[in-house]
């Protein structure tokens, strides 16, 4: 048994695959969230791309993650940007001082536009700004970056976006209005895709080598979790330098994890290692060790992002097929799905069996009275 029907999210009206077809069209533009959104459950992105359905909202006495992750972006990138238009580059042990008061500034103007108090806003406040004997998660990071972030990078661009409107003050000034197309390295359709989106952060080496960043306040995904393509920021945003930027070379998709004084610094998850060490300082997961083989994987990941597509357009969006859900705690549609682990545990062994038998890829026929989906199973 498997998802097969329209109340498992696969669509098999024909007028309704026919309108799924005309949305995703090679005019469709994705963004990295949406595409992992996919990736991850495609039925929770039917309910809330396709069918605009929102979960219930709750009041907030305090900023929500959401928001303290877009404070922590906006903080950063006041403070970076600001230094980078005013000629200065990485911060050095003598600079330090100056760079926190300019930054706790940054962060309380920041903060203030928010009126909450009481004593968890406290908390969050002195967690950012420190105390008089304990200093702050901004204190931190510049210590991080003085420190320890390698001194071959440096930090060049700032909340570059490409397909959104260009405000100036609020993205880097390389921003775009224009889409990226990226590329499918296959033979099937579709060949390319429009990518919109923004990049937290670009550290650059003196011979052009780029580090693309996401700025981090939770947890940083795994690396199995971004090969295994259920996270697809790091490589589509590696394409979008490449397409943007021909003269750069991005070596590495990478997470700068700015959650507390303990949890804090950049991990490289997407890249290959080279020979010159140039990531020396940042974490990084076990790498491909060619340019060769980090480019194959880049091609299976981009070839996943094609199947996304190739499924969204026949009207599949099944819930995850994942034995337990890993996101059933906080997801907002979980009370509409039909996730259910026995019959993903029934397909998994399905599909062991098959690999076992030397199948490999199973063909699947789910046939309705409409119409006839054929579906390939992993
Ligand atoms: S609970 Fe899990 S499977 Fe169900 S809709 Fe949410 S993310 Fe998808």
């Amino acid at each position: 048994m498997d998802y097969d029907s329209d109340y498992d999210g696969i669509l098999t009206n024909t007028d309704a695959q026919q309108e799924i077809a005309g949305i995703f069209d090679d005019e469709y533009i994705y963004s990295a969230g949406s595409l992992e959104n996919y990736a991850k459950c495609p039925f929770s992105f039917f309910l809330r791309r396709i069918m605009h359905i929102d979960g219930i909202e709750e009041v907030e006495t305090e900023l929500t993650p959401m928001e303290r992750g877009n404070a922590m972006h906006n903080i950063l990138f006041k403070f970076f940007s600001q230094r980078h238009l005013q000629g200065l580059g990485r911060i050095n042990k003598d600079q330090k001082q100056e760079a926190l008061e300019a930054l706790q500034k940054i962060a309380e103007d920041e903060l203030g536009a928010f009126h909450f108090n009481g004593p968890s806003w406290n908390a969050y406040w002195n967690s950012l700004l420190g105390t008089t004997n304990r200093p702050g998660l901004l204190e931190a990071i510049l210590n991080y970056e003085v420190n320890i972030h390698p001194d071959t990078l440096e930090p060049l661009m700032f909340e570059l976006s490409f397909g959104l409107p260009v405000r100036p003050g609020e993205c880097d000034t390389s921003s775009r209005t224009d889409t990226v197309d990226i590329d499918i390295p296959w033979e099937e359709e579709p060949s390319a895709i429009k990518l919109r989106g923004r990049i937290d952060r670009v550290d650059i080496t003196s011979d052009n080598r780029a580090v693309v960043m996401d700025y981090k306040t939770g947890k940083v995904p795994t690396g199995p979790a971004i090969c295994n393509g259920l996270v697809l920021q790091a490589p589509l945003y590696i394409e979008a330098i490449r397409n943007i930027f021909p003269d750069l070379d991005p070596i590495s998709g990478a997470y700068y994890q700015v959650k507390s004084t303990n949890e804090l610094g950049i991990k490289s998850k997407l890249g290959f290692k080279g020979d010159d060490n140039i990531l020396n300082g940042i974490k990084s997961d076990s790498f491909p060790y060619t340019r060769e083989e980090f480019q194959v994987l880049m091609n299976s990941l981009l070839e996943k992002i094609g199947r996304h597509i190739q499924d969204m357009r026949l009207g599949i969006f099944n819930p995850t097929r994942e034995m337990e859900c890993d996101q059933y705690r906080y997801c907002n549609y979980k009370h509409a799905c039909r996730l259910d682990g026995l019959r993903n545990l029934i397909v998994a062994s399905e599909d062991r069996e098959a690999s076992e038998n030397g199948e490999g890829h199973q063909e699947k026929v789910v046939t309705e009275p409409a119409t006839v989906l054929t579906e390939v199973v992993d």
